[in-house]
């Protein structure tokens, strides 16, 4: 199976997924107005973004940055061509995605039993109970009003209660979303602990399990370690990527760090490699003053967007525009 999604990797596109709106702003204090979330996702669509996970479906009262969930999400499905996601912590949620039309729904729980209770109060072996009736209520939908069911594994790579997480464990729940019904699974380095090495280890064995389901990445580069694990995704097969614009999204246990992996730097890493991901780098980059004049106390990451791109730079579209 390995080989498999490795040749696939050579022909096929490599998809980047936009989760600052969620990840990135979810632990910033000020508010980012509604108008604001719209014309970040309407630019960055625009810029060739096919999936943006807009919000988040949980009570206003626990993160005020998603009291507009509902607006975000009605806003997000009038923009062509864009898959709308959002997370979901529970069937409450679901409910809430569906009755909205969302595309996607990504659930999500902790492989680390710590960080799970901590999280939403129960262990990991409740969170698949809970996930199971969530996707029996996704695929009792009629088609064409179901949404795909996404099945995330945090703290799958390291845990910060608990230090380093069993690859076993992450290899279990995996099989278990996958054996409930999830569409796509994405892995999640939520702290910001994982290694190369690690990477391709956790990878290898959970590509190895669930054969055909897309197993996306999410990676944070909290220790400076995002791109370069990123590489080592890629050498495994990994073909679906998280990233925030400007890095938003620090970690509330690591001040002043990063958050998410950079979506500009990541996607002049796949550019400059020869990757096609449908994105326009210049197009991309506009779309931070987006954030920096709706937020001008956020901190914005990124070695691109500083350095500005190689002289003489030819991204993969213009080399493709120049072939056809
Ligand atoms: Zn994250």
């Amino acid at each position: 199976m390995l080989e498999h999604n490795q040749e696939k990797n050579m022909s096929q596109k490599i998809t980047l997924r936009e989760v600052g709106l969620r990840d990135g702003l979810q632990i910033h204090p000020t508010f980012m107005p509604t108008a604001d979330k719209l014309a970040w996702i309407a630019a960055e669509a625009a810029a060739g973004m096919s999936e943006i996970e807009v919000t988040s479906y949980v009570p206003p009262k626990l993160i005020p940055q998603f009291a507009d969930a509902e607006q975000v999400t009605l806003g997000a499905l009038k923009v062509p061509n864009l898959i709308v996601a959002a997370l979901i912590p529970n069937m409450r949620g679901a409910q809430r995605g569906i009755e909205l039309g969302v595309h996607k729904l990504n659930f999500v729980m902790s492989v680390s039993e710590t960080h799970n209770m901590k999280n939403v109060r129960r262990p990991p072996e409740d969170s698949v109970t809970d996930f199971k009736a969530i996707v029996e209520l996704v695929k009792s939908q009629p088609e064409g009003k179901r949404p795909i069911i996404v099945g995330g594994l945090s703290t799958a790579l390291g845990c910060s209660y608990e230090g380093r997480v069993a690859v076993s464990q992450v290899v279990k729940y995996a099989k278990q979303l996958v054996e409930a019904g999830a569409d796509e699974l994405v892995v999640a380095d939520t702290v910001g602990y994982a290694d190369p090495n690690q990477v391709r280890e956790v990878f290898k064995a959970v590509l190895s399990e669930v054969g055909p389901v897309i197993v996306g990445a999410h990676f944070h580069d909290t220790r400076g370690t995002g791109l370069a694990n990123v590489s080592a995704a890629l050498d495994c097969g990994v073909t679906h990527f998280d990233a925030s614009l400007a890095g938003l999204g620090g970690c509330p246990f690591a001040p002043g760090a990063s958050g998410n992996i950079v979506m500009e730097d990541l996607l002049f890493m796949l550019d400059s490699m020869g990757l096609e991901t449908g994105v326009d780098i210049e197009k991309l980059i506009e779309v931070r003053k987006i954030i920096s004049r709706s937020l001008p106390d956020i901190a914005m990451q990124g070695g691109l967007a500083k350095a500005g791109l190689p002289r003489n730079y030819v991204s993969v579209a213009q080399r493709l525009a120049a072939a056809a």
